[in-house]
């Protein structure tokens, strides 16, 4: 006994000597028991979900034994960027939202320039402010031709976990294009007259960013930051906003640590950037499409995440999801996984996807954006343009397919 605990006790002190970067592991998560603690606990992952198999994780300078602490297999993946000061690195550059990544502030002032040269297509309004005061925005785009059926309205949802940027950099392409196509009636997205009647009667809401602290905390302070800025007991920040909606929450997948990437939240909607969306499903009739973009893994998911069971309407769902997934591979090759949240990845508790099933039957998706996984949510930003292009191809295809629901 005496000499396991001097070994540990030479290995956490040896710890600080031999781990001084941030090193990406991967873990061999062998059983639903193993994909929980970790979830429970305070290690920062590197992929978005929990998975059985494989899940890969971040050790910064002297948390060597926290890996240790989990008593599961792993492997050394690659040494990585310091999480500190990226917004020096992105300085003084003349931004292009076609080639790079911007800050809040640029962000929504994009979409205000376009707002502005569209006034009859688009409009603004505020669905809620966040923990540190910034407000958060969603913005509306419809056709203005007269529509004498029911109004459906496509909800896009960008920036709910704070370091994927690729995701509020796809929905800002994917706002221009959808007012760009309203402007023609909706011409380039499908030939057919009555589908175009159709997208002329629905409205689509963007969100260009569902976590603007935790956004802005990536650029000033830490790059793989995943929460919010909630100011948790215990000196510990943040809350995984999408593990804090109602449906299954508090279920597998989510944890009650307030240290953990996916801790849930003292209850469902404890958060403002989650009610925000809450109150833009309040303010429309009803969400009819959701699609809320993550990175990464090049995955299109559907419902349930909470529970493995499919849900009633799952054969439609894959159906679009494959739809989808055939369209964004035809323009730049790049192949997406289709399947259920719960089966491709693992279950997770309390998300978007499944709370707006829940309540209103939307046809309701994760979109997991590039990569596989070389870079992670480290996406360069030579890739943007692309995962624009392919992102931009789904959305189509998942509007069209939704004139036949
Ligand atoms: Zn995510």
């Amino acid at each position: 006994m005496r000499s396991i605990s001097a070994l540990c006790l030479f290995a956490l002190v040896s710890s600080s000597f031999a781990q001084a970067d941030w090193t990406r592991y991967r873990l061999t998560v062998r059983d639903a028991i193993e994909a929980q603690r970790l979830s429970d606990s305070d290690v920062t992952l590197f992929s978005d979900d929990v998975v059985i198999g494989s899940t890969d994780v971040v050790i910064g300078p002297g948390e060597q034994f926290k890996l240790w602490a989990l008593g599961m297999p792993y492997q050394r993946i690659a040494t990585l960027p310091d999480p500190a000061g990226w917004d020096q690195r992105y300085s003084n550059k003349t931004l292009n939202y076609r080639g790079n990544y911007y800050r809040y502030d640029d962000i929504i002032a994009q979409y205000e320039e376009w707002r502005i040269q569209n006034p009859t297509h688009v409009k603004r309004f505020q669905i809620g402010t966040s923990i540190l005061g910034r407000p958060i925005w969603a913005y509306s785009v419809r056709s203005n031709a007269l529509f004498s059926g029911a109004r459906r309205s496509f909800v896009v949802n960008c920036g709910i976990h704070a370091r994927e940027w690729i995701s509020p950099a796809v929905g800002m392409y994917v706002f221009k294009k959808t007012i760009d196509s309203a402007a023609i009636g909706f011409a380039d997205m499908t030939t057919d007259f009555s589908k175009r009647a159709m997208l002329r009667g629905s409205t689509f809401y963007f969100v260009p960013v569902n976590n603007p602290d935790g956004y802005e905390y990536c650029w000033t302070n830490n790059r793989m930051w995943r929460k919010n800025r909630r100011d948790n007991p215990g000196s510990s920040y943040g809350v995984d906003l999408n593990r804090n909606f109602a449906k299954g929450w508090g279920g597998a997948g989510s944890s009650g640590n307030y240290s953990s990437e996916t801790y849930r939240g003292t209850a469902p909607f404890s958060e403002p950037e989650s009610q925000a969306l809450v109150f833009l499903e309040n303010r429309v009739p009803r969400i009819d499409a959701f699609i809320d973009f993550h990175s990464y893994g090049e995955k299109i998911l559907w419902p349930w995440t909470y529970t493995e069971t499919p849900p009633a309407g799952s054969a439609w769902l894959n159906a679009s999801s494959i739809a989808m997934r055939d369209a964004g591979a035809a323009t730049h090759g790049h192949q997406y996984t289709a399947g259920q949240g719960s089966t491709t990845l693992y279950i997770a508790s309390g998300t978007t996807k499944d709370y707006f099933y829940d309540r209103s039957n939307a046809a309701a998706y994760t979109i997991e954006l590039r990569d596989t996984g070389q870079n992670g949510f480290l996406l360069p930003e030579a890739q943007i343009s692309d995962t624009q292009d392919e992102a931009w191809a789904m959305f189509v295809a998942l509007a069209v397919r939704m004139t036949n629901r």
